[in-house]
C-alpha cells in the first residue's frame, strides 16, 4: 500500500537488513536515505560463499536486492559515508553526514578496472579477510554497488608522498579526481533505523588456538572467502600457506562464545554455518573428511535439524562432543587438535590439514561512538539496547534497531527484523504515530 510520507527515513548500515528495510519503506512510498560506511552496500552477506539451509550462492541472492535498492526511485544511497551528528526528536531529526572522498568521480567511473591493474601498491584486502592483496585504487568487491573505484588515502603513493598518479594517466574517462574533498550533507528525517551489523571476534588473544601463530588455523569468515569462487584461490579448497589440497578439517565451535572470559552469550548462527561449511567442503572434494567439535549443536530454525542430519548421513560429517583445549602445529604445518571427548571422558588428539574457528559475533568496534552520536544506550554486551516487548525500539524515541547490531542472528531473522523496523519507522513518517 502506498501512503503519503511526510519525511524520509534514515537507515544506517547497508547490509542485508538495511537493504531490506530500505526496499520495504521505498515500496510503501517512503523516501529513504541509506548510509553505508564502506565503498559498497552488501555487508557480511556479500562475503559469504553459500547460505544455509538451502546452500544458495550468497551473492546470487543478495545482488538482485542490492540492485533493486540502488535503482529504487525512493532510495538515495550514501556509500562511503558516516553519520556525524543527530539532533532533534521523533518526527524531526536533523542529521549531518560525512561523505568521504573516493578521489574517483562516481558519475564518470564505469568500473572497467584498467587503473587497478597498473597501481603499484599492494595492501591486504579487507573484503577478502586479508587473504589476498589489492591496489591503493580498488573495487570493494566484484559485484559492488556502486560499481566504482575508491582510492585508499592511507596507501595511495600520490596522496601520501605526492608521487605516481599512474591511475590518472590510465583512466580514459578522466574519472580520477585528486581534488575531491570530504563533504558534509545535511538531512532532515522523521525516523532512523540502525542496522550496522557485527564484527567477527578476533581470536588472537585466545593463544590456545594458535590463530596467527599456526599457518593453517583460520576463522570461519576467512574460510568462507577461501572456498568462494571469487575468493583468493578461485574457490579451490587448498591451504594458502603451502597450496596443499585440504583433505581433513576440524571446525572448532564457540570460539569466544559461551565463554565467561569473553562473550558469555551464544552467537546462534555458528552451529549452522559450521555444518554448511563442512558440507560445502565435501561438495568441493568428495574425499574431504570434516569434524565439528562442539559442546552441543544448536539447530533451532525451520529445517535446521534436518540439515544437520543430512550433513552427517550424506556428507559424512563427524560431530565430536567436547571443547578443544589446545591447537598445536607439527613440522608440516598440520594443526593438532587436543580435546576431551566428553561422552567417553577421554583426552584425545587429532591431526588435520586445516582448523577453522567459529568465532563469536561481537558488536562493531565503533558501536559506542555511534551510540553516543545517536544518543541511545547499549546493552550489557555492547549491542544496541531494545525493549523486551518493543523489540525494535532503541532507548530514544523514533530510532529503531534491527539485525546483528541488536543481537547475533542469521540472514532470514535479520531480514524479518528489518521489515519489522521498517513498519515501525513508517508509522512515524506517514503520520500514523507522530
Ligand atoms: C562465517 C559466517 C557465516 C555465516 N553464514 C550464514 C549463512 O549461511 N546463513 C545465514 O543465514 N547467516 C549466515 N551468517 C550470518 C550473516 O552474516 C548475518 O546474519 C547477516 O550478515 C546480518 O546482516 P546485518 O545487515 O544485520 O549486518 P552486516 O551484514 O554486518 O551489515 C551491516 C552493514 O552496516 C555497515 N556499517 C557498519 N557501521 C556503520 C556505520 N557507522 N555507518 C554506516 N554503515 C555502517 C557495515 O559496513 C555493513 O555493510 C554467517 C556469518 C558468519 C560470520
Ligand atoms: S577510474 Fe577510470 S580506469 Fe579506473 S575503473 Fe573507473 S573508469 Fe576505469
Ligand atoms: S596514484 Fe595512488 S591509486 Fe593511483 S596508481 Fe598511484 S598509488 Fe595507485
Amino acid at each position: 500500500m502506498k501512503v503519503e510520507s511526510k519525511k524520509p527515513v534514515l537507515i544506517i548500515g547497508g547490509g542485508v537488513a538495511g537493504i531490506q528495510a530500505a526496499i520495504d519503506l521505498g515500496d510503501m512510498g517512503v523516501k529513504v536515505h541509506l548510509v553505508e560506511t564502506k565503498p559498497s552496500i552488501g555487508g557480511r552477506m556479500a562475503q559469504l560463499d553459500k547460505t544455509f539451509p538451502t546452500n544458495d550462492c550468497s551473492i546470487c541472492i543478495l545482488a538482485p536486492k542490492m540492485v533493486e535498492c540502488a535503482r529504487h526511485p525512493n532510495i538515495t544511497l550514501h556509500t562511503y559515508s558516516e553519520v556525524k551528528e543527530v539532533v532533534g526528536s521523533m518526527g524531526d531529526f536533523s542529521v549531518k553526514l560525512l561523505k568521504k572522498a573516493r578521489f574517483v568521480n562516481e558519475k564518470e567511473c564505469i568500473g572497467c578496472g584498467d587503473c587497478v591493474t597498473k597501481c603499484p601498491v599492494r595492501v591486504p584486502d579487507e573484503f577478502d579477510m586479508e587473504l589476498r592483496r589489492r591496489g591503493a585504487i580498488y573495487l570493494y568487491f566484484l559485484q559492488a554497488i556502486p560499481m566504482v573505484m575508491t582510492i585508499d588515502r592511507d596507501h595511495c603513493l600520490y596522496l601520501t608522498r605526492g608521487v605516481c598518479r599512474i591511475c590518472e594517466k590510465i583512466c580514459t574517462r578522466e574519472a580520477i579526481d585528486f581534488e575531491q574533498t570530504d563533504a558534509e550533507i545535511d538531512l532532515n528525517v522523521g525516523a532512523i533505523i540502525v542496522t550496522v551489523g557485527f564484527d567477527p571476534f578476533d581470536p588472537t588473544s585466545l593463544s590456545e588456538f594458535g590463530y596467527k601463530r599456526h599457518r593453517n588455523v583460520i576463522t570461519a569468515l576467512e574460510y568462507e572467502r577461501l572456498i568462494c569462487a571469487t575468493g583468493p584461490t578461485g574457490g579451490q579448497l587448498i591451504r594458502l600457506s603451502d597450496r596443499k589440497p585440504v583433505k581433513t578439517i576440524a571446525f572448532i565451535q564457540c570460539v569466544g562464545s559461551r565463554d565467561v572470559k569473553n562473550n558469555p552469550y551464544c552467537s546462534t548462527v555458528c552451529c549452522m554455518h559450521a555444518a554448511k561449511e563442512a558440507l560445502l567442503a565435501r561438495e568441493h572434494d568428495p574425499n574431504v573428511q570434516s569434524y565439528i567439535f562442539s559442546m552441543d549443536v544448536r539447530a533451532h530454525g525451520k529445517g535446521f535439524q534436518q540439515y544437520i542430519a543430512r550433513g552427517e548421513k550424506e556428507y559424512g560429517i563427524r560431530y565430536v562432543r567436547g571443547r578443544v583445549a589446545k591447537i598445536s602445529e607439527n613440522l608440516e604445518g598440520n594443526p593438532i587438535i587436543w580435546y576431551e571427548e566428553t561422552f567417553g571422558s577421554i583426552v584425545e588428539k587429532m591431526e588435520v590439514d586445516l582448523a577453522v574457528l567459529a568465532t563469536s559475533f561481537v558488536p562493531r568496534s565503533d558501536t559506542k561512538e555511534l551510540a553516543a552520536v545517536l544518543g541511545v544506550e547499549l546493552d550489557h554486551y555492547g549491542f544496541f539496547k531494545t525493549a523486551r516487548l518493543a523489540p525494535f525500539d532503541s532507548t530514544r524515541k523514533g530510532i529503531f534497531v534491527c539485525g546483528c547490531c541488536r543481537e547475533p542472528v542469521d540472514i532470514p531473522e535479520s531480514v524479518a527484523q528489518a521489515s519489522g523496523a521498517a513498519a515501525k519507522a513508517a508509522e512515524i513518517v506517514t503520520g500514523d504515530q507522530s
